[in-house]
């Protein structure tokens, strides 16, 4: 499947790429989001969404691309266009909805925000910061707000310096199986 051996080129072209303001680079980011994620024993729609979740990020080290995209800067949404070439909706909303899964829980616990890492506060700011009553009406009403939470709490904890993890290739039984899916 030529998507699953894009995206193996993708992590090995701009994987070592530092994630943003964190001690691990995308690579790592991804991979420890998605053995969180099988960690919890989720499908592997969800498992293959922490993976990919900021594949964004890598999209924007290539510049071709993503200047045919006509998009500026919003990873989610790179994420989610590119990757709804190939991936269902199950996996492609939690992607999508990954930072506003973050304003809502910025939104709705008074309590998480303090326990966000300081790059990912800042990053919030820039995002849009606190929701408005009907921003967090409309999430609640995407069918997919749940797995993005789940999500958002993976992408949170996966920058832990130096943890051992599953390699990439670990995951591409679960790409296939997602892939043949949709087929
Ligand atoms: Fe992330």
């Amino acid at each position: 499947m030529e998507i699953v051996e894009q995206i193996f080129q993708l992590f090995a072209a701009n994987g070592e790429n530092a994630y943003f303001g964190e001690n691990v680079s995308q690579l790592e980011h991804a991979l420890q989001a998605a053995y969180l994620a099988e960690e919890a024993k989720v499908d592997s729609t969800l498992i293959v969404a922490a993976l990919l979740h900021d594949v964004g990020h890598l999209l924007h080290g290539m510049d071709e691309g993503i200047a045919n995209l006509g998009i500026d800067g919003k990873h989610e949404e790179v994420g989610e266009i590119w990757l709804s070439k190939h991936f269902p909706a199950s996996v492609t909303e939690p992607v999508y909805l990954h930072v506003s899964a973050k304003r809502y829980l910025c939104s709705t616990d008074k309590h998480y925000l303090s326990q966000l890492s300081p790059a990912s506060q800042q990053s919030f700011h820039l995002q849009g910061g606190l929701m408005t009553s009907q921003e967090v009406a409309d999430f609640e009403s995407n069918p997919y707000f749940r797995e993005a939470i789940q999500l958002r709490y993976w992408d949170d904890e996966a920058k832990i310096p130096q943890l051992q993890v599953p390699p990439l290739e670990h995951y591409r039984s679960h790409l296939v199986a997602v892939l043949g899916n949709e087929a």
